[in-house]
């Protein structure tokens, strides 16, 4: 019999077309078969839907986020994979999002996207279509994450991260190895695959969107992170800290994260690098943050820190124990498992 993929069209410059005045705007989700007629070709059936409202995923929330979960939930059964056709500007997060919200994935949700819209001759969209098509309806190999495809590389969503406006290679995944590579074959790396899981498949649909990120910078100034820790109903802030976590070390910094932890928000310290992890301690600069309470992203991209600490504040918000656990626990890969962390 033969593999079902389903595709599933959010938006994004992939579905494009230049209208005759030169604009571009979303085509119809059955014009997809004229744009990469090699479709036809394909040994697996391929059928399609659409969200009800098409955007720029610019616009993206975490309701959208549910909608795209919900079918896949609904249509799990009945496909071997699924294919998200997604914007690139927010992929990694939608990516990350699912990621936590399908637990016990067994099968492939690949995310795709383009940079120049299918309708357009030197479009990247049909390369990345086709390769996300091929992964998902694999018999051979069954990849049970949800991942980002891009200009030859399949990455885990959670790790991936976009570096370029410009460049095909619009992804990377600085802290875990791509998944596969497509070049005349595609090139499986099992090993660095999730383990298949055991239970079924449980969808988490539940964000709480009362979280902040701090992005730290010389200068910065107390009025702003006050006014940023202070934003009425806030539950948890990612402080996006320098090198391997470091921060000022000026008491009126330590005394506003202090404040903030004593009033219940938790507050997890990410690094402003692409690459590397973060090392409370190894630095004196992280100490005091270490000792009242921030805790650790290791290696999480900021990406995965924002849409986890939704989640978890969303499913787990009124047990702070939980929630810190799982904030230093990694729970679909999206970051190094640190002993004793
Ligand atoms: N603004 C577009 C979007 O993210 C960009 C793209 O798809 O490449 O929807």
């Amino acid at each position: 019999m033969q593999n079902k993929v389903l595709i599933i069209y959010t938006g994004g410059t992939i579905g494009m077309v230049q209208g005759k005045d030169g604009s571009l705007h979303p085509f119809a989700l059955k014009g997809i078969f004229e744009a990469v007629p090699q479709l036809e070709l394909c040994d697996y059936t391929i059928d399609s839907c659409q969200l009800d409202n098409i955007i720029d995923s610019s616009n993206m929330t975490p309701r959208v986020w549910v909608d795209i979960a919900e079918i896949i939930k609904r249509e799990y059964d009945k496909y071997d994979g699924f294919v998200v056709l997604h914007g690139t500007d927010t992929m990694a997060y939608t990516a990350s999002a699912l990621s936590f919200m399908l637990e016990n994935l067994g099968k492939p949700v690949v995310l795709t996207g383009s940079q120049l819209p299918l309708g357009m001759l030197r479009s990247d969209g049909r390369e990345n279509i086709v390769c996300a098509l091929e992964i998902a309806a694999c018999k051979e190999v069954v990849i049970p994450e949800v991942c980002v495809f891009f200009e030859n590389r399949l990455y885990r969503g959670n790790r991936s991260t976009k570096v370029s406006a410009e460049n095909f290679d619009a992804f990377k995944s600085y802290n875990y190895p791509s998944l596969a590579k497509a070049g005349i074959t595609l090139t499986y790396k099992k090993h660095l695959f999730m383990p298949q899981p055991e239970g079924e498949l449980k969808v988490w649909k539940q964000f709480d969107e009362h979280i902040a990120v701090l992005k730290l910078f010389p200068g910065i100034t107390k009025e702003l992170v006050d006014s940023i820790l202070h934003t009425p109903g806030l539950k948890g802030a990612i402080i996006e800290a320098y090198g391997s976590g470091n921060a000022l070390t000026e008491d009126w910094f330590i005394n506003s994260l202090q404040d903030a932890i004593h009033r219940g928000i938790v507050l997890i310290d990410v690094t402003q690098c692409k690459a590397g992890s973060v090392k409370l301690r190894q630095y004196a600069a992280s100490c005091d943050m270490e000792r009242i309470g921030v805790i650790s992203g290791h290696d999480i991209t900021i990406e995965a820190a924002v849409t986890k600490m939704m989640h978890i504040l969303g499913n787990y918000g009124d047990n702070p124990d939980i929630v810190k656990r799982m904030l230093e626990t990694p729970l679909r890969g999206e970051m190094e498992q640190v002993e004793n962390a």
